[in-house]
């Protein structure tokens, strides 16, 4: 196979920064597309999968699957877009294509479903590199368009951070007669706010901090519930018909169960593991309530999402970074000082 060296930016042990590096990219086969990457942003999936968090990276690492660049390059069975055509790459890019998760656009639940990082690249035989780099090269079928009227940095979030939080909205039905919460005002949470408020929901927002009670409001909150202080928390009891949870760590589910109404559901984005404390069921079986879980979005479903967002204008509030700065991007992402995520302007590796 022919590839060709592209800078990039990663890390090769969990403890180490990351650093400028090469890597290979295959030069386009007849059904590829390669990307000039303009924007990537930056998900907390790829601080955990760099640190080895989940323990189960393989380094080198190259994170990244927020992308959005231009068409530079395709093979000459491409039929769906053409040399300088605004295009995105979210967190896959490839499945089986046969079962039946794909055959229904859930490629996301394929059991050989390839991420853009840290999955098997078959053409390679290596480890997939993320979005962190000069232009990436992906099958047509993954590829996204991305609507021209939006901000190409501020569209970039929309690819994890949008599609992980539309996905379950969609999925339980949430519109205008729903009532809703968020947990936790990242990436993630500021995309449920701004999709679940563009749906025509009643939305609150369960943060720790009274310092974001205004933002939240400005992208989109109806209220602002501050977790940590248990008399507001009693009050909410009953109220949700579905709550996204996007925290990263390991936290008590059991206050915002409480929260939902009957029949309601708690949708787990954020937090992979076991559960410290455990979930108390009784209050799940006297209310028919479900903790439930979700993963990312299909192609179908992320490009209805970018297409959505083009109609509606919504972006991510982003801060954009130099590839240089993203160490310390890291940092202040585990302090959850970031307003609301951070998109790594590619320039900076080029020049
Ligand atoms: P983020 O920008 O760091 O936001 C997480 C938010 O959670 C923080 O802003 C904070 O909000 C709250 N938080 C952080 N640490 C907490 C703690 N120890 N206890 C309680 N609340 C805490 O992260 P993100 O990029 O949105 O990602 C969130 C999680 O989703 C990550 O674990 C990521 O890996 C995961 N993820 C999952 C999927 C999926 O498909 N399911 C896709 C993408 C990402 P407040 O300050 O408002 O409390
Ligand atoms: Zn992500
Ligand atoms: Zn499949």
């Amino acid at each position: 196979m022919n590839t060709k060296q592209v800078k990039a930016y990663g890390t090769e042990a969990a403890d180490a920064s990351l650093e400028q590096r090469h890597i290979k990219r295959r030069e386009v086969m007849p059904t590829d597309v390669e990307i000039d990457i303009l924007y990537c942003g930056v998900c907390h999936s790829d601080l955990h999968f760099a640190r080895n968090d989940w323990g189960m990276t393989q380094y080198p690492v190259v994170p990244g699957h927020e992308i959005v660049g231009r068409v530079s390059q395709i093979g000459d069975g491409v039929t769906n877009y053409k040399l300088g055509d605004l295009v995105a790459v979210g967190c896959l890019v490839d499945s089986c294509r046969t079962c039946s998760n794909c055959k229904d656009d859930l490629e996301q639940y394929c059991p050989e479903w390839v991420g853009t990082y840290g999955g098997y690249d078959k053409h390679l035989d290596t480890n997939t590199h993320g979005g962190y780099s000069e232009s990436i090269v992906v099958d047509e079928a993954f590829v996204l368009r991305v609507p021209e009227n939006l901000d190409q940095a501020g569209i970039a979030p929309v690819l994890c951070a949008g599609i992980t939080t539309w996905s379950p909205l969609r999925h339980w039905n949430v519109g205008k007669d729903s009532t809703i919460a968020v947990v936790g005002l990242g990436g993630l949470g500021h995309m449920a706010i701004k999709l679940a408020h563009a749906l025509g929901a009643h939305v609150t927002l369960f943060s720790r901090s009274t310092n974001k009670i205004e933002d939240a409001k400005a992208l989109g909150a109806d209220a602002v519930i501050i977790s940590t202080d248990e008399a507001q928390m009693k009050k909410a009891m009953g109220r949700f018909d579905v709550i996204i949870d996007t925290v990263p760590y390991a936290h008590d589910l059991n206050p915002y169960v409480a929260t939902l109404n009957t029949s309601g559901t708690l949708v787990v984005v954020g937090y992979l593991g076991p559960l410290d404390p455990m979930l108390m069921t009784i209050p799940m079986i006297m209310g028919r309530k479900s903790v439930a879980g979700s993963l990312i979005g299909g192609i179908a479903e992320t490009q209805e999402l970018l297409d959505f967002c083009g109609k509606h204008n919504i972006t991510s509030d982003v801060e954009v970074i130099k590839i240089q700065e993203i160490n310390q991007a890291y940092e202040r992402m585990l302090h959850s000082d970031v307003k609301y995520r951070f998109v790594i302007d590619m320039k900076s590796l080029k020049s």
